[in-house]
């Protein structure tokens, strides 16, 4: 189950899982040439003082943002006596970029899971929030793709993430509403057929948040 709620008119607009995987193999050459061209086609002099080194900088930016930590290495410890509890780790903040205008955005995080048998390392979490900000996103895809990866990390189903975007694509273009935030919430196993637990993740994730 997927709720998304806006926290004001929003042109964000769900987009179906799919694509969203970052470039293979980025050339920076190329990249710092492109940008070079863009300066020019903006009116800049690409050769004036201030400008001289920035295709270059933005081309090992652009090589560092689609280059983040790999998630895929699973970290999980037997905790046999742990079951049924209910963990929750929240105050993630990571910054991605919106795949319809290029601008960034700041995705904070909080995810929960319920551990039968198997804990994951708390690094963990912090490690696939980054991964899946590292390329081009929307806000939905980026929490049903959270979801799906822990999913496969504790090999069971019952797992929820919440999400709160501020965009810059609302905030410093289109409608300019700089107090606009988007909330997405994906929940699957327990959490999407239990409403109690559902609940206490949302609580618990509020109260990490005020006090992140
Ligand atoms: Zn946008």
């Amino acid at each position: 189950m997927t709720i998304s709620v806006a926290a004001s008119e929003s042109d964000q607009r769900a987009s179906a899982p799919g694509p969203g995987r970052p470039a293979l193999a980025v050339d920076t050459g190329r990249i710092a040439d492109l940008i070079g061209q863009l300066l020019v086609e903006l009116g800049e002099d690409p050769a004036r003082e201030g400008l001289v080194d920035t295709p270059e900088r933005v081309a090992a930016w652009w090589r560092a943002f689609l280059s983040p930590d790999d998630a895929a290495a699973a970290t999980c410890f037997t905790e046999s006596q742990l079951s049924g509890q209910l963990v929750i780790v929240g105050g993630m903040s990571v910054w991605s970029l919106c795949e319809h205008h290029l601008l960034p955005m700041n995705l904070q995080v909080s995810a929960g899971y319920v551990p039968d048998g198997e804990v994951v390392g708390l690094s963990k979490f912090g490690r696939i929030a980054q991964h899946f900000a590292g390329r081009l996103q929307v806000q939905e895809r980026f929490t049903q793709q959270f979801a799906e990866h822990l999913t496969g990390l504790i090999e069971r189903e019952d797992v929820a993430v919440a999400v709160r975007g501020l965009h810059l694509c609302m905030s410093m273009r289109g409608v300019r509403m700089e107090d606009a935030r988007t909330t997405t919430l994906h929940t699957r196993g327990r959490f999407a057929s239990d409403p109690v637990l559902t609940q206490q993740f949302l609580t618990l994730a509020a109260v990490q948040k005020s006090t992140a």
